[in-house]
């Protein structure tokens, strides 16, 4: 029997993301300035038990470890040659995974500059970029790509047309915005409904929130109130943080317990939130309450 499409399913039941893959592999020994995403092929049961870890915390949605997995990312590695190689296998590792019942997301991060005319990089160039991650996450066998944690909607968009220009599957698509005055808006200042009605035109099935630069848990709830009005009867996704970060110790800690992230969840869902996961800070221990509330 095939899967139904993401996009069907998170109307007709809620569903739950998983939560932070970095933080999970730093305390499996990665090093903070270390390639990821080299860990996709040098230490594939590590991120294989992160993704079982949230699979069994009742997260139907497994996102891949491929974050900084586009070619310029790649590249200040001296890696870009392992764009197809390593994105694949992330894929292929989360799909062995999330199994018949659940979705893998093929995970898209910003590509780590600025688009004309603030950086270099044309919006052509851009979309060629993620079109070749894509295709990979798309061979290893994704169900779905995810174009995360952009703050600006040009770079959502190239993100967005470059996965519809490559495959069929649904496409979800996560801004991460900051409170400024009382408002929520991205760096670039676009608002909720703005940045919403830009994703969801470009072709995104799924559109939402990941991360937040200082956002507290009732900021989350907030917006996800302001998502829900702007997305007007279409699918949407909220992955908070676990809280608002503090530093401590020149560190960041973020301290919401599993106990507030599920009040949270419970929350949102209630606001027609169609997916709750997590981002910054969460754990499977967080996921766990928060698929269970
Ligand atoms: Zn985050």
């Amino acid at each position: 029997m095939t899967k139904p499409s993401l996009a069907d399913a998170c109307l007709v039941s809620p569903l739950t993301c998983d939560g932070a893959m970095g933080t999970q592999l730093i305390q499996r020994g990665m090093d903070i300035n270390e390639c990821g995403m080299a860990w996709n092929a040098a230490r594939p049961a590590d991120i294989m038990a992160v993704h079982q870890a949230y699979r069994e915390a009742g997260c139907q949605l497994i996102t891949t470890n491929s974050f900084g997995g586009t070619r310029s990312m790649l590249e200040r590695h001296g890696m870009a040659t392992m764009v197809a190689e390593w994105n694949r296998l992330a894929a292929k590792i989360a799909a062995e995974v999330a199994g018949p019942d659940g979705w893998v997301l093929g995970d898209v991060g910003p590509f780590g500059d600025f688009l004309e005319p603030m950086g270099d990089t044309t919006v052509e160039e851009l979309e060629a970029i993620f079109r070749e991650q894509i295709e990979a996450l798309v061979t290893g066998g994704a169900d779905a790509i995810l174009v995360e944690t952009m703050s600006d909607p040009g770079e959502l968009c190239a993100g967005v047309r470059a996965a519809t220009s490559v495959t069929t599957l649904p496409v979800v698509a996560t801004f991460t915005y900051q409170k400024s005055a009382g408002e929520f808006r991205t760096m670039m200042g676009t608002t909720v409904t703005e940045a919403m009605a830009a994703a969801y035109g470009a072709g995104a099935s799924i559109v939402g929130t990941n991360c937040g630069t200082d956002l507290s848990l009732d900021d989350y709830l907030e917006l996800g109130r302001q998502m829900v009005a702007a997305a007007n009867g279409r699918p949407t996704i909220l992955q908070p943080n676990a809280g608002a970060p503090l530093l401590v110790d020149g560190k960041i800690h973020y301290n919401a317990t599993p106990a507030e992230m599920a009040d949270l969840a419970r929350q949102l869902r209630a606001s027609g939130i169609s997916i709750v996961g997590g981002c910054c800070g969460t754990s499977p221990v967080h996921l766990a309450a928060m698929a269970k509330a």
